[in-house]
């Protein structure tokens, strides 16, 4: 054997056997997930919130939220259980919340802070194999999903949906923020549809503007952007969709989440118990003091209890195999 394809085959055992290492770490937290459900061995708390974000203190004048903030306001708030998101995109914030920064703040929390990673199609080398690798990378870290995927691209670019077909090997939950910057789609969200097809095994989160004005049906484009206020008209994207694809699941965090269920309070209530096993309680909570309406609004919906217990935190448990 040569010197060149001895170290090509010893390279390949190591990539062999940190697959199969990588391949039982996944079927152990599977394991644990369901010992830990079955055994009701969640921190206390009623909700689990799909959507908060860790920030600095930047020059840009936004107040930050520290670890211990963010575990403070928790405790306050009865949240046992928090998916932190990155923001990788120039389109997302003004600074970057980079994947390994969401890591290093959340390692000596885990049982309460679930990290995602995200990973921008626009990066250079970003194709084909090496998102796989990028994905075991953040895996080996702890992520547990994608998100919070706020690129300048439309939805179903080509780079993004590359990375949606790696999510879905993975099983994994795909947090989306749609607007009309970001994850760009049009009336009716056929982007959307196709990337739903593309990645059938990952669980797609809808989030922001795009997505939650299309609870009612959408004429104008410039609607993906807005928050519509009165009654919802029949044919919305997001009932259509919910319809035909298992995969698709709603964030109810920030303006967006909370202005698709309150603008016509008598559709959202008979939504939220219809769609009772798609919607994740989410608060998009990201600085100190932010006021946050979901828990007041929800309250005093007075939903069934166990429509409450689903979207309070049981389906979010659900999808991260907690
Ligand atoms: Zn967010």
């Amino acid at each position: 054997m040569s010197d060149q394809s001895r170290d090509r085959f010893s390279r390949r055992g190591f990539h062999r056997r940190a697959m199969a290492a990588l391949g039982g770490a996944l079927a152990d937290g599977l394991v644990q997930g369901a010992a830990r459900a079955a055994a009701g061995q969640h921190p206390a708390g009623k909700y689990v919130d799909i959507h908060v974000h860790l920030t600095q203190d930047w020059v840009a004048g936004q107040a930050p939220l520290s670890t211990e903030a963010l575990l403070g306001w928790m405790d306050e708030r009865q949240v046992a259980e928090a998916v932190v998101l990155p923001l990788v995109s120039p389109e997302s914030w003004h600074y970057m919340v980079s994947n390994d920064w969401v890591f290093d703040q959340t390692r000596a929390h885990r049982d309460r802070l679930i990290p995602f990673c995200d990973i921008d199609p626009r990066a250079t080398y970003v194709k084909g194999k090496a998102i796989g690798r990028m994905l075991d990378r953040y895996i080996e870290a702890g992520a547990k999903g994608l998100g919070e995927h706020k690129c300048g691209t439309p939805i179903d670019d080509a780079g993004n949906l590359d990375i949606f077909r790696a999510c879905s090997d993975l099983k994994w939950p795909v947090l989306l923020h749609m607007d009309t910057v970001r994850n760009t789609d049009e009336p009716g969200l056929p982007g959307l549809e196709r990337a739903l097809q593309a990645a059938p095994g990952a669980t797609f989160i809808g989030h922001a503007t795009g997505w939650w004005s299309s609870i009612s049906a959408v004429s104008d484009r410039k609607e993906l952007g807005g928050y519509p206020t009165g009654p919802v008209k029949p044919g919305g994207a997001v009932d259509r969709l919910m319809e035909k694809y298992p995969n698709i699941y709603g964030d109810l965090s920030a303006g967006s989440g909370l202005n698709a269920i309150s603008r016509d309070p008598d559709f959202g209530r008979e939504f939220l118990i219809r769609r009772a096993d798609r919607l994740l309680f989410g608060t998009d909570y990201l600085a100190e003091g932010q006021q946050v309406g979901q828990f007041e609004f929800l309250d005093r919906l007075d939903l069934p209890a166990d429509v409450q217990a689903k979207i309070f935190r049981d389906n979010a448990r659900r999808i991260l195999n907690r």
